[in-house]
């Protein structure tokens, strides 16, 4: 049998490179979405595909080029995200980083999905890194613009997994806990290698008709 087809996206460092590591050694094809490939240190098993996802000649592209090389996706981690706003409080974030937010964090996941969707068999699955600062019911005043967007994402979750309920594809949004990656820094209380599990439970042990949900560690968390 061919090996199974997965896109992380934004696998350049942090948890997508980790996670995307984890999936070659499980057998995976994998495919390293990276916005700057001249930045990205090999992997073994791991081909580069470059894709800002925030691009939509580079999501087209891509998609072109996954439909062309392999004529499907298996699984798409929809990994890469951006945090802008760590130091700043909701009354003094300017538009311009709400909106860089939006088009990185939360549109950018649902252009790719949209994209590479059609490439995805019955049993494929979508999983979008979330964070727990997208959670409506436990929200908090940090990184407003960022935590504003994972909501978003969250949103864009449950509406894509109706949306590809019928075609038996598995979307759900998943949050690491807090890793110590760039993003992260040094204080977190989270090694790479948790984080990754957390996200990897969806693509690797999640019953496969799971869909609609948000998780941590396998375990369902609220919206
Ligand atoms: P890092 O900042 O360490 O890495 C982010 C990655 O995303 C980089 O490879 C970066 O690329 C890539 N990226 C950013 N924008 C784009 C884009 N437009 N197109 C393609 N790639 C892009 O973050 P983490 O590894 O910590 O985070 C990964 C995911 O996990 C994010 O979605 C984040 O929100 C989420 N998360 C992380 C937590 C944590 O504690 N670390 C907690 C909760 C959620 P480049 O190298 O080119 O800059």
């Amino acid at each position: 049998m061919n090996a199974p087809i997965a896109l992380v996206t934004g696998a350049a460092r942090g948890l997508g490179r980790e996670v995307a590591r984890r999936l070659a050694e499980e057998g995976y094809t994998v495919l390293a979405g990276v916005r700057d490939p001249s930045k990205m240190k090999s992997l073994p098993g791991v081909e580069i595909l470059p894709l800002d996802v925030t691009d939509e000649t580079a999501i087209l592209a891509a998609a072109d080029a996954v439909k062309r090389r392999y004529g499907r996706l298996d699984v798409l981690v929809n990994n890469a995200g951006i945090l802008l706003d760590e130091e700043m409080g909701l009354m003094d974030v300017p538009p311009d980083v709400l909106r860089r937010s939006l088009e990185a964090n939360a549109i950018g996941p649902l252009r790719v999905a949209q994209a590479f969707a059609p490439l995805m068999p019955k049993g494929g699955r979508i999983v979008n890194v979330s964070s727990g600062g997208g959670q409506l019911s436990a929200s908090s005043t940090w990184a407003p613009a960022y935590c504003i967007s994972k909501t978003a994402l969250n949103a864009v979750t449950v509406q894509l997994a109706a949306a590809l309920k019928p075609r038996g594809i598995r979307v759900n949004a998943v949050c690491p806990g807090w890793v110590r990656t760039d993003m992260g820094g040094p204080s977190a209380p989270r090694s790479l290698q948790q984080g990754a599990d957390s996200i990897l439970w969806l693509v690797l042990k999640a019953a496969p008709d799971l869909t609609g949900g948000f998780w941590r560690d396998g375990a369902r968390i609220p919206w």
